[in-house]
C-alpha cells in the first residue's frame, strides 16, 4: 500500500466519541488522536485504560454526547434494531451524528486536500473478493491504491493517498447506515439475499441500508449494479429514473461476459459463475477509474485470490486440495460444489439452521463425504437420506487423511474443504480452520514424498 500519514493537526479542535473498541474502533481512536482530535473511547466488554502519554484521550463511559462532533459506533453495535445501544440513543437526543469509520476516512482525505478517488463495494456476497480484485487490478496498473473497510485493513488504518490514488472500500450494511458526506466515484451493489435481518428489520430495511452506497453520487460517477436478483433490479431502475449513471450487469449477458471470460478462466483463483459476477463488477469499476481493457485482463489473470476462499491448499499425487474454509453456510458451499463435477467433500462444524438440505441437487457430484465437528451427525443423516457415501471422521486431521485415501482409490482429482458450517466448535475462526488444513497437507505431502 502506497501513501503517507495524515497531517497531525487535521482534526485539532474536534471532539469524537468512539464506542466499541474492536479492530475498527481501535484504529479509529489511534488515527483520530494522530490527527490531533480529542477522543473519548469506551467499550462495555473491554474497557480501555487511560494512557498518561496521551492527554487528548479520555477513557471513560460515554454518559453525555454534548459538545462532541460525532459518535463513531463499532459496526457490531446497533443504533436502531434489534434495540439501540444506550450511547446511540444519547447521541440522537443530543443531535450528534452517528458515523462509521469510512465516513471519517472520507472527511479526512478531503480535509487533507487530496482528490484521491473512492470505490465502494457492497452486496450480500462477494464483497471481499470484488474489493481485493479491483485493488489488485489498480495496483498492477501502477496506481496508488489503499483497500480495506469491512474486511482486511480498517478504513482508518489506511494511509493518505495522492490525487491519482484510489481507495477501494468494502462496505457492510452497518457501515452504510452511518455515512454522511461520503461520496464514491464508483460504487457497486453485487447482489441481495436475506441476511442480517435482525439488524435491519426486514428485507426492505436491509435493501435500504445497501442503497446508501450510492448516496451523494452525481451523473459523472458510475453506479454498478448486478441485476441478477429482483431487489437489485429494482434498485437499478430507481437510480436510473433518478438520473444517476447506472451500469447494469448480469452473468447472463453473454456479450459482457465474453469480454472478461477468457482472462477469468485463466485465473485459477476466480472459479464459478459467482466469481464472474464479481469480476464483471470489478472490471466495470476499473474502467470508470481509467484502466483499459488490457490492464483489466492483466489484473484478472494475475489475481492471487483471498485466503480460505477456494484457495489451492496443496497438491498431493496430482490430487488438488481446495481450502474453502470461509464457506460457513450452505449457500457458500453450494458455490464451491458447483465448480467441480466430482469431488471428495470435507464438511461439518456448527451447522446453520436448515443444515445442508438445500445442497441436495449437487450431491451427485460428491464421490464421498467426510464429516467433522459437532453437527456431523445432522449432515450425515441428510447425506444418507440422499444415498451419498459418507463417513463421520470427527476431526479435520482424520477427515483429510481419509479424503486422500478415498481420492486415490476412487480416482477423484479434487478434495474440497467447504464446510457449510461455522468453525467455532473446533477452531477459533474459519481462518484457523483453513490454516490447520494447510498444515495437515504440508505434513501429508512430506510423508507421501517418494
Ligand atoms: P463477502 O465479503 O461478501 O462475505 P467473499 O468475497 O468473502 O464475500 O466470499 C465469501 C463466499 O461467498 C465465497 O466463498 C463464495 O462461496 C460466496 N460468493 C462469493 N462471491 C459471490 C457472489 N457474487 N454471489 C454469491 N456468492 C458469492
Amino acid at each position: 500500500m502506497t501513501g503517507r500519514a495524515f497531517p497531525t493537526d487535521l482534526f485539532s479542535g474536534s471532539r469524537f466519541a468512539v464506542a466499541g473498541l474492536g479492530r475498527n474502533g481501535s484504529a479509529v481512536v489511534k488515527t483520530l488522536l494522530a490527527m490531533g482530535a480529542e477522543v473519548q473511547a469506551w467499550d462495555d466488554k473491554n474497557p480501555p485504560e487511560a494512557d498518561p502519554s496521551q492527554p487528548r484521550l479520555t477513557a471513560a463511559p460515554i454518559e453525555t454526547l454534548a459538545g462532541f462532533d460525532a459518535l463513531i459506533l463499532s459496526p457490531g453495535i446497533p443504533h436502531l434494531l434489534p434495540a439501540p445501544h444506550a450511547v446511540a440513543v444519547r447521541a440522537r437526543a443530543a443531535g450528534v451524528p452517528i458515523l462509521s469509520d469510512a465516513e471519517i476516512l472520507f472527511q479526512a482525505v478531503r480535509r487533507a486536500g487530496s482528490k484521491a478517488r473512492f470505490a465502494a463495494i457492497t452486496g450480500t456476497n462477494g464483497k471481499s473478493t470484488t474489493t481485493a480484485l479491483l485493488a489488485h487490478m489498480l495496483e498492477k496498473a501502477g496506481r496508488p491504491v489503499a483497500a480495506g473497510g469491512n474486511l482486511g485493513t480498517a478504513s482508518l488504518a489506511l494511509p493518505l493517498l495522492p490525487d491519482n490514488g484510489v481507495y477501494v472500500i468494502e462496505m457492510s450494511s452497518y457501515m452504510l447506515e452511518r455515512l454522511r458526506s461520503f461520496h464514491a466515484d464508483t460504487a457497486c451493489l453485487l447482489n441481495l439475499t436475506p441476511d442480517h435481518l435482525d439488524r435491519h428489520g426486514d428485507m426492505a430495511g436491509y435493501a435500504a441500508a445497501k442503497r446508501h452506497v450510492f448516496d451523494n453520487m452525481t451523473r459523472a460517477d458510475l453506479a454498478v449494479i448486478s441485476i441478477d436478483d429482483d431487489h437489485c433490479r429494482e434498485i437499478a431502475q430507481d437510480y436510473t429514473a433518478q438520473g444517476l449513471t447506472v451500469m447494469t450487469l448480469s452473468v447472463k449477458d453473454t456479450h459482457a461476459v465474453a469480454a472478461i471470460a477468457s482472462p477469468t478462466r485463466e485465473a485459477p483463483t476466480l472459479p464459478g459463475a459467482h466469481n464472474l459476477q464479481n469480476a464483471l463488477a470489478a472490471a466495470a469499476m476499473a474502467r470508470h477509474l481509467g484502466l483499459d481493457d488490457q490492464a483489466i485482463a492483466d489484473g484478472l489473470r494475475s489475481y492471487p485470490g483471498l485466503p480460505h476462499r477456494q484457495a489451492l491448499a496443496g497438491v498431493i499425487r496430482g490430487i488438488r486440495f481446495i481450502n474453502d474454509s470461509k464457506a460457513t453456510n450452505a449457500e457458500a458451499a453450494e458455490k464451491a460444489l458447483l465448480c467441480y463435477d466430482k469431488v471428495i467433500w470435507i464438511a461439518g462444524g456448527t451447522a446453520k439452521s436448515g443444515g445442508i438440505e438445500t445442497l441436495a441437487p449437487l450431491f451427485r457430484r460428491i464421490a464421498k463425504a467426510f464429516l467433522i465437528g459437532r453437527d456431523a451427525p445432522v449432515l450425515e443423516q441428510t447425506l444418507r437420506d440422499h444415498h451419498v457415501a459418507v463417513e463421520n471422521c470427527g476431526t479435520l486431521d482424520a477427515a483429510t487423511h481419509a479424503a486422500l485415501a478415498a481420492a486415490k482409490a476412487l480416482d477423484v482429482p479434487v478434495v474440497l474443504l467447504s464446510p457449510a458450517c461455522a468453525s467455532f466448535d473446533q477452531f477459533a475462526s474459519f481462518e484457523a480452520r483453513g490454516a490447520h488444513f494447510v498444515d495437515i497437507l504440508t505434513r501429508l505431502r512430506d510423508s507421501e514424498a517418494p
